[in-house]
Order: C-alpha cells, then structure tokens, then sequence
C-alpha cells in the first residue's frame, strides 16, 4: 500500500501535513533525517507511516518518558498496529511478552527507553531482528545544550554500530540551531543526511508581555476579560493553591495542579479541566506532559521560565485548534533577579556536589566500587528529606553528576495499575477468596477483556463503583487474589530511578570537568538571558525574535504581538499634524528643555515622525536649539 492509503486506512487522513511527506520519503530512501516540527506538529506520523509501508521488518522508536511511551503504543494497538515496548519499569513476564512478539516477527514497531541501550545483552538480542528505521523521538535529549539531556541517549550511536545499513530518523521541537547541528553529530549522520524543518510560527497566538506589579489581580483581571479553557503557570506550589484561590473568590472557575498532589487528586483535576468543568488551571510546570485539549484560550504566565524553549512550549498548549488564543507573560522588575538568581541556586558548588553524591550512594546502599549499570530505584523525596535538601539543588547536582558520567536520575511520572490472571479460566470458580475478593474478581473480568493473556491497566476507582464496595476494601482484595495467585497486581506506583554508570567513586575523586560545569553555567545562563531579553527587550516584534532565536530565518513580524500592536496603532493613527501637537504638548511639559533623544524615546516606536515633527516646529520657528536642548520658544529667555 501506498503511504497515502496507509495514512487513510489507519488514521483515518486524507492528507499529510507540511513536511511530513518529505520527511516519509526521505528515510524510506534510506537517508538519515532531522525532522524538527514544533509539539502537536505530528511528528509521531512521520515514523509510523513508514514502518507500515515497509513490507516487513520492525521500526525501534527510542523516546525518553515511560508514560508517553505507553500512550504511543495503546493508541497503535486501537488502531489495530502491532506494537511492543520495553523499559525498565517493566516486570520480568511482561519484558518475556514483549520478546516473544518479537521473536515471531509481528511487531512492526518497538518502543525503547534510552537506558536500555546500555545493556550489551539487550543490543546483541536486537541483532538477530530485522529492523528498517531507528526513530529517535524528543531527539534534543541527545544534546548538552538541550534542556533535557539524556546520557543514555548517547548510547544510541552503539545501536547504529549494530546495524549500520538502517537509517536514523530524529525528531525533536526544540531547534535552536546549536542542538540540531549536535544532533547529527552524536547520531553520527551519514552523508547524504536531509533536515527538514517546520515553521514554528502559531500565528493563532498573541503573544503579549504586560508589565505587572501586582500578578495575582492581572491574572484575575485578564481571565474576566477573556473566555475559554485557560492555564495559569507559576514556578511554585504554594502560589498555585494562593492564585486559585483568588481566582475563585472573584468568580472565576478554576483549581489548581502540581506534583505534590495525589495521583487521584491530580487524574481527577486533570479531567475536569479537560471536560471544561472547571475553566482555569493554576499549575506549575508539571501540568502539560501529554495534555493535547484544542481549545485553550489563553495560557498565562506568572514566573518566567528559565528559557524561551520552555515558554515557547507551554505558552503553545494554546490554540490547538487553531483559533485565535492568548499567550500572556506577566513581568515585574523583579523577575530578571530572580531567574539569574535561581540559575545560581541550580548551580551548586563541586563540593555540594559531591556531598550529593555520596549520600545518594548511601542512600542506595552502594559501598565504594559497587554499582556499576545498576538501574536502582530511588525516592526522591524521601532522599531530599532524609538529608534536608533543597529539591532544585539536588536535581541540579544530579544533572551534573549525569554529564560527568556517574549517574543518571530518571524521573518518572506513574505508572498504572495493571492485573493479570495467571490461573486457568475454569479454575476461577472455586477460588477460596473472601467473597468482596470474589466480587472484585467478577468485576474484573467484566471490565477487562484480554486479562488472560497479558497484563492490564485497571482502575482501582472504576472497579469501586462498578462493584459498590469502597476503594481500600477493593485494593485488599486485589492483593488477596495476588496472595493467592490467581492474579498477579502491580499496584500503581511512582518509580523514579537511578541508572549507575560507573561503580561508587570515592567521593573525593568525583571529576567534575570544566567542560561540563563551567561550560554548562555558560549555556544555562545564555537561555536565562534570551528569556529576559524576549520579556524586556523592546526591539521589534516578540515572535520575531523568538523565533531567530530557534534559528528561523527570514521570519516576519508576527503583528499581534503587543510591539506589533503599539507600533500598529500609532502609525495607523497619527498623522504629522497629529504629531506636531503632540510633541508640542510634551515640550510645554518641560520648560527648561528635552534633547532629541528622550523626546523619540518618549514617542517610539513614532521616533521618525516625532524627529521630523520637532524639526518642523524649528524650522518654522516655534522652538529653538542650543547646544542640542530644545525648548519652545515661548520659553526661551534669550
Ligand atoms: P508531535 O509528536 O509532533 O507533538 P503528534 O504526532 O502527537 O505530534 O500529533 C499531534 C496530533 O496531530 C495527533 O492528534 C495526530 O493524530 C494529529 N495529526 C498528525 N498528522 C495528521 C494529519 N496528517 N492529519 C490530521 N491530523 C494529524
Ligand atoms: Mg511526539
């Protein structure tokens, strides 16, 4: 079949978008390829229409976060396409599922954590596969000057080493020049490589700075000046709950998000936001991962994000469907301390650092020379409350450690709840339990389809409900069905993990390069400062710049950003005359004189006409010059 008819009979399109035929063809050619489009831009079709239209043969999909790599492979299953992952979160019976489908040759598509990678045994079973494309998704992880470096992804290149004939395809929607070009290199791109890139122009948005000294109201304030599905991002727990109190107590729908909450607090928000139940969002940065709604109105920021990448990428969660939507950054004088300042705090000092790590090394009970590739898992809370740290501090001195090759911390969002039946079905009905333990397995079995055969994701509310028993009663008896064997449970859990790549150093003996602390303070502070020159600076149109900064040439102003406004409306506006009498107005404000250059500061962006306009009073005589002091005339003593 054709790559149209793929597109058609698996998706249901009836046409590809800008640049994903290209980029098709170009890595079914067998060239290695670069495709950067931003988020939402459909990147994960320019894989999967190809590793279809291959005639067998299976398509490795490298991507960096556990929980979308989950959704990925669900939504091949809907559509009928046969898809396999592999990660570390995974237990020993579903890794065996996963290699059996693979062995049998079905699976056109297996999805991988980049830490695998580093396991010689898993690399050498790969050998024996038949693969066509290697896909490296959110491909910017491969880079130290992308903002989510990944050492592991690093490993990739050794997957190439295996076969050396399949071409790369990498994607990312981060693309400032500096990381493309380093991700060809560390993929060892191959002559004859083809980028192709996507505008990242959302010209649906209004991307508007207001200048603000009191964010709570303005934040109130736009929201009852506006309508629709809205997020308000800020850096801090604390200031979500406070703003969407506010919020509420003026009327306004909202709640509020981070990680700190439950996982059931957190789902059940989550929906109601979703379901336009509840309009606003206060949330920190942890709100966003996976969420796709069309029709959020405006997103709002508090606080600055360290980098316009990440602005660039929350704001954008804005306007998906395409209609016009607002992208609001709040700034006070304040807020370009406090980013500086906070990139300072995120750099501890080397000894932090190796404080750090030999209490991490405790922690996970590793003495000296022990650990090496050992995948631990790791509790980050409890290790920061253990040993009073700051939570930014010791995830900076893990970014740290990381790139100087010692360990790799990986966090992970939750991973579902999942049951399998291990017994035969004619077994089920005399099994022993309690009677709720029975109730809760008929229910299972009523909800789930397919529990005989691999594992499922269950919902311990839905069981709840549907069985009217409350939910602890529902979670012991899924453990007594485990106890008894009859299934197998793996509650929900958060699994955050640490990846040891050498064995435990002393901690004295932790290198810590130049290269990667000095040189790392370098990038970081160069992305803290494009962010407060996208804020403050008042050079031309916002998205202009923002987007020569992700190395679009040739872009146009986008003329909806505040800049573009002001300009608009006063050129649009004022005539000469107009001008004459308004710079007139404003030298009768100053008696003892204005220089030329305060009084265009005072009128820019209508500099010109405001220059020629006092040109015009000097020429006909209503005002003087004196050693470049202007003043009327009607002030001048001489
Ligand atoms: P990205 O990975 O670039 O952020 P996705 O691959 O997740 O984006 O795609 C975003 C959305 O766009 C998905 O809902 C996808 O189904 C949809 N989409 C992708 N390509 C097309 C197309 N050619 N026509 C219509 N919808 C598409
Ligand atoms: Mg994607």
């Amino acid at each position: 079949m054709d790559i149209d008819g793929i597109l058609k009979k698996y998706w249901g399109y009836d046409s590809f978008r800008p640049l994903q035929r290209d980029i098709i063809e170009s890595v079914m050619s067998g060239h290695d390829t670069l495709g950067l489009m931003p988020t939402g831009g459909g990147k994960s079709i320019t894989f999967q229409v190809p590793g279809l239209a291959f005639d067998s043969g299976l398509t490795i999909v490298v991507t960096p976060l556990i929980s979308l790599m989950k959704d990925q492979v669900d939504n091949l299953r809907r559509r009928g396409i046969k898809a396999v992952m592999l990660n570390s979160g995974m237990t020993l019976r579903e890794t065996r599922v996963a290699w059996e489908r693979l062995s049998n040759g079905r699976a056109r598509f297996l999805y991988v954590s980049p830490e695998k990678l580093r396991n010689k045994n898993f690399l050498d079973d790969l050998r024996r596969l038949e693969l066509r494309l290697i896909v490296v998704d959110e491909a910017h992880c491969i880079s130290q000057w992308g903002y989510d470096f990944r050492p592991s992804y690093l490993k990739i290149a050794e997957l190439r080493k295996v076969h050396p004939e399949v071409p790369v395809l990498a994607l990312t929607a981060t693309a400032t020049p500096m990381v493309a070009e380093d991700i060809t290199k560390r993929l060892e791109f191959r002559e004859g490589a083809q980028k192709f890139k996507m505008s990242f122009v959302r010209d649906n948005i209004s991307y508007l700075v207001r200048y603000s000294e009191n964010k709570t109201h303005d934040i109130a304030h736009i929201l009852t000046r506006t309508e629709g599905s809205s997020i308000v991002y800020v850096r801090s727990r604390k200031k979500t709950r406070e703003i969407s109190e506010f919020l509420i107590a003026c009327g306004i729908s909202a709640d509020y998000y981070h990680a700190g909450l439950s996982y059931e607090v957190k789902t059940e928000r989550q929906n109601a936001w979703q379901s336009g139940q509840t309009r606003v969002i206060v949330a920190t940065n942890a709100f966003g991962m996976g969420i796709d709604k069309p029709d959020v109105r405006v997103v709002v920021h508090a606080d600055f994000p360290p980098s316009l990448e990440e602005y660039y990428q929350e704001a954008g969660r804005a306007g998906r469907d395409g209609r016009n939507s607002y992208a609001v950054l709040l700034a006070s004088d304040g807020d370009k301390g406090i980013l500086r300042r906070k990139l300072k705090q995120a750099f501890p000092s080397r000894e932090d650092i190796r404080l750090i790590y030999e209490r991490a090394c405790n922690f996970m009970h590793l003495s000296i020379g022990e650990g090496f590739d050992r995948l631990v898992e790791f509790d980050f809370e409890l290790f920061c409350e253990t040993f009073h740290l700051q939570r930014q501090q010791a995830l900076a001195a893990f970014h740290i450690l990381s790139q100087a090759g010692y360990l790799e911390y990986i966090e992970e969002t939750e991973s579902n709840s999942r049951v399998v039946i291990t017994v035969d079905r004619n077994e089920l009905y005399n099994t022993g339990c309690s009677a709720e333990a029975d109730s809760v397995l008929s229910c299972l079995l009523r909800l789930y389809p397919g529990l005989f055969s691999d594992y499922v994701v269950v919902n311990e509310g839905r069981i709840s409900r549907e069985s009217g028993l409350d939910r602890e009663t529902v979670y012991n008896s899924l453990l007594e069905l485990n106890r008894r064997k009859i299934i197998v449970y793996v509650p929900r859990r958060r699994t955050p993990f640490i990846h040891v790549s050498t064995s435990r150093e002393e901690s004295r003996y932790v290198e810590i390069g130049k290269s990667i602390y000095e040189k790392r303070f370098e990038v970081m502070s160069h992305r803290v400062e494009s962010m407060i020159e996208y804020a403050f600076g008042e050079r031309g149109c916002r998205v202009r710049r923002m987007l020569e900064y992700f190395g679009e040439e040739n872009a146009q102003d986008c003329g909806k950003c505040d800049i573009c406004r002001k300009g608009k409306k006063s050129t649009h506006h004022k005539t000469k005359e107009e001008m004459i009498r308004l710079v007139w107005e404003y030298m009768q404000m100053y008696p003892s004189g204005v220089t030329q250059l305060i009084l265009e500061r005072h009128f820019t962006p209508d500099d010109s006409l405001a220059a020629e306009a006092l040109r015009f009073l000097v020429d006909e005589g209503f005002a003087v010059e004196s050693h470049s002091i202007y003043r009327l005339r009607e002030y001048d003593c001489n």
